[in-house]
């Protein structure tokens, strides 16, 4: 089911916390809205949900308007058909498994047998089958978490909408229970809308992610695209480690030189894609920059370690170079001390321009 929303407006008070927002999240992908804190993730959800009302814009799912601010629609949420799966896990202590996932269909009066059949086919897809019987108070977090997606899932939802549903899980659970909602949503063919805040959880899990800032969009795409392909620096920065610098280009299209502004530090060339104009910014991923031969290498951009943190499968350099501070990621083993001098270098490949300005 897809998700078209067009020129949304959300303002509290005099504050936008949405502004003109027009974005489409793909039928069957996980699309993954992640951002800064008060970027207006949460804020899109619940208005796609229809537990925030927008002051202006559009809202389709499947090409069905829930919301038009212009044709006066506005499905209430149970019109909606979505699944909603929030950071705390809301399970009802005192219930079952079994009682706590078939509570909306309880709701929608549905007859007894259908209830405990849909109840059992879904507790299986989340494999909580052996749990029916439990008390809800009696299982782990990622369980109750587990119970929750359940409980989302047995009345079938057109769309599932998950608002940081991981947050309150420990590091390893996390890990797991992404990997399982990434292998559910395989099985079942859903459309999810996740938001979350942590870049890694969204790399993995997202189809697309769409990247918040300030209640907009700043960059839709892939998460390779988004990571290796930033549009702007913002999202440079926002996604991982970046090295950006102001560079000069020189040559033409094909053989493009790309020097360090204001000096004669060639930093590589090649066939590389480039910006209108000679002046870029370039940036570099830690994990691109190539460690050469020490010091008296003509070809590398001379370095000297200022500090190499060690975080167990990799070490960071922090080096000092002259075009400034950079940081350069190595594997663990290699071994470094404050004070090494190296020399680094690019391939053409690896490099990325953006046409901001420092
Ligand atoms: P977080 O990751 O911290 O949840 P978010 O990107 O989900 O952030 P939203 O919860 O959508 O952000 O909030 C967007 C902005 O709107 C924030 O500045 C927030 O303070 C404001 N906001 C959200 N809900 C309300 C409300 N009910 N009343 C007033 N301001 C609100």
């Amino acid at each position: 089911m897809s998700v078209q929303v067009r020129q949304m407006v959300k303002s509290f008070g005099t504050f936008r916390a949405i502004d003109d927002l027009s974005v489409t999240f793909q039928s069957g992908k996980i699309s993954v809205l992640l951002g800064a804190s008060g970027c207006g993730k949460t804020t899109t959800l619940r208005c796609i949900a229809g537990l925030e009302n927008p002051n202006g814009g559009e809202i389709r799912i499947e090409d069905e308007p829930v919301f038009s601010s212009a044709r006066g629609i506005d499905l209430p949420p149970e019109k909606r058909r979505l699944g909603m799966v929030f950071q705390s896990y809301a399970v009802w202590p005192h219930l079952t498994v079994k009682g706590n996932v078939g509570m909306p269909l309880r709701a929608q009066k549905v007859p007894k047998e259908q209830i405990e059949r849909r109840v059992q086919e879904t507790l299986a897809v989340v494999g909580l089958s052996e749990q029916a019987d439990k008390s809800a108070m009696k299982l782990s977090g990622g369980q109750q978490q587990r119970v929750s997606i359940a409980r989302c899932l047995v009345g079938n939802p057109r769309l599932i909408l998950m608002d940081e549903p991981l947050s309150n899980l420990d590091a390893r659970l996390r890990v797991e229970m992404r990997n399982e909602i990434r292998q559910l949503q395989q099985r079942i063919g859903a459309t999810i809308l996740f938001v979350t805040h942590d870049q890694e959880e969204a790399m993995s899990l997202a189809d697309e992610i769409f990247l918040f800032n300030k209640g907009k969009v700043e960059q839709q795409g892939s998460p390779e695209d988004l990571y290796f392909r930033p549009a702007v620096r913002y999202v440079a920065e926002f996604l991982g480690k970046a090295n950006l610098f102001p560079v000069t280009l020189r040559g033409e299209a094909g053989q493009t030189a790309i020097y360090a502004a204001g000096s004669d530090h060639l930093i590589t060339k090649g066939d590389i894609v480039r910006p209108r104009g000679d002046e870029a910014l370039c940036m570099i991923r830690p994990e691109s920059w190539q460690i050469g031969l020490a010091e008296g290498d003509r070809v590398g951009l001379p370095a000297t370690v200022l500090e190499a943190v060690f975080v167990g499968d990799r070490r960071e350099l922090h080096v000092d170079t002259p075009i400034g501070r950079q940081i350069v990621v190595t594997p663990g083993h290699q071994r470094f001390s404050a004070g090494a001098r190296i020399s680094l270098t690019i391939a053409s490949q690896q490099i990325h321009l953006l046409p901001d300005r420092l």
